[in-house]
């Protein structure tokens, strides 16, 4: 019962109360019920997590399917892995408690996706990636608070040692490498002796990783409370580099990573922000062709990639920025950048002239508008074409630059111009 104790007291009561119920119900279809990874390992370092991670020998979509029904939840499968989340009110929809078929995985060659078979409570813990994240806790029935640690995964969380479970764990899914470092520093632990001898021959093995895995790795380091730590760990082992030979974390990238203060709630777009600034502190002082190279290697979206090199651009021009004086001068040269861009720039840009120029385009000069647009132009007598664009280009640039301040003068302005350059040149 002692891990039973310490799983409830890890637990939120909700959380806790479902737990229960759904091991009833496990009972009733005569299942196994187990908790299994994270959370167990959280709980036995008495840390508080959300995840709730279940595994069952039986058949994990029949235990979704009537856990949701009997326990008014909604729950939603995905037949070919034989997987399920289920949500229930009370749990944010983010939240979903995960319920697997205990599962064998093989890996066709280095770095491939595994192939998922149906498998018992061994063979699902042996394919974990380290000791202390292949503990289960057992919750069905007479067997509820049963630990199951197969590999010495209670041990090595007591000595603070991240040990993989075969030697061949790192090639088999070099994503490891990237896990492993993430947890070391979140946990101020240090990787055993022999699993860090491991590391070096498994490099080459992390070609063989698609981008958009590393990729996923990468945000999930950015996202940990200290990032700055995994990433140097990452550096020193030679593990980004063999992503890139341009990923490099030198002083100057620590130094933005250290002015890094996560709150602890940020909402999506924040994070998203927030994974955004660190791809730019990576790439911004990179080679046109290097950044290229290292956001395909990575997979990183159309519109980040754009914005990175966007960022760098702003970063090279900073001298040209900084001596831009006219408001117009200055919207107009900003013109073609996001504000994600510009936002980010201001944090790796030092001159202050550029900072300041950039800063008042954000905060100011992107949202002037003129009062007038196209359709009342053309009323005042204006025709549709290139001369149109260039008198709303010329009354915004007024506006401006505050040589016109009210609706009648931008009129005046209007009618002038019709006057001078006709209706249509
Ligand atoms: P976190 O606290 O960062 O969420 P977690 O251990 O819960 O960590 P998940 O990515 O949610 O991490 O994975 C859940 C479990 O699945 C892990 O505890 C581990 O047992 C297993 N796992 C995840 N990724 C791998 C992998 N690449 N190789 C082997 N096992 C893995």
């Amino acid at each position: 019962m002692f891990y039973a104790e310490l799983l409830q007291a890890a637990l939120a009561e909700p959380d806790w109360s479902i737990l229960q119920r759904l091991a009833e119900i496990a009972v009733r279809l005569e299942m196994s019920l187990y908790i299994v990874g994270g959370p167990v390992r959280d709980c036995l370092l008495r840390r508080t997590g959300t995840d709730l991670d279940l595994t069952t020998e039986g058949d994990a979509l029949t235990l979704a399917r009537v856990a949701a029904r009997d326990l008014g939840g909604a729950w939603k499968k995905f037949e070919r892995f034989g997987t399920a989340k289920l949500y229930f009110p009370g749990r944010a929809r983010s939240a979903p408690i995960d319920v697997a078929t205990t599962r064998t995985e093989t890996y066709a060659h280095p770095g491939a996706l595994p192939e998922v078979t149906r498998g018992t409570l061994q063979t699902d813990l042996v394919r974990r990636d380290f000791t202390f994240n292949a503990l289960a806790i057992r919750l069905d029935g007479d067997h509820q608070g049963e630990l199951i640690d197969l590999h010495g995964g209670e041990q090595d969380l007591q000595q603070g040692l991240l040990r993989v479970l075969h030697p061949r764990s790192f090639e088999d899914d070099p994503t490891r490498l990237l896990r492993g470092a993430r947890f070391e520093q979140r946990f101020g632990f240090s990787f055993a002796t022999d699993t860090l001898q491991l590391i070096p021959p498994a490099l080459p093995a992390l070609d063989q990783v698609s981008g958009d895995r590393l990729r996923h790795e990468l945000e999930l380091i950015f996202g940990e409370a200290q990032p700055l730590k995994p990433l140097l760990r990452l550096h020193d082992l030679g593990v980004l580099h063999q992503i890139d030979p341009a990923c490099v974390v030198d002083d100057w990238i620590a130094a933005r990573f250290q002015t890094q203060t996560a709150p602890p709630e940020r909402n999506v777009e924040e994070a998203q922000d927030d994974r955004f600034t660190c791809w730019a502190w990576l790439t911004c002082r990179l080679t046109e062709s290097s950044l290229t190279r290292f956001s395909q290697r990575v997979n990183l979206a159309r519109a980040e990639a754009v914005d990175v090199a966007q960022v760098k651009a702003l970063r090279d021009a900073q001298g040209t920025i900084g001596m831009l004086q006219r408001r117009s001068e200055i919207y107009r040269a900003l013109a073609a950048y996001s504000d994600r861009a510009l936002r980010t720039a201001l944090t790796v840009i030092d001159r202050p002239a550029a900072q300041q120029n950039i800063g008042l385009c954000l905060n100011e000069l992107r949202h002037v508008k003129p009062a007038l647009d196209g359709h009342q132009l053309q009323a005042l007598g204006a025709l549709r074409g290139p001369g149109l664009g260039r008198l709303l280009e010329q009354i915004h640039d007024a506006v401006l630059d505050g040589l016109i301040t009210t609706p009648q003068q931008e009129e005046d302005y209007a009618r002038q111009f019709i006057a001078r350059e006709g209706q249509d040149p």
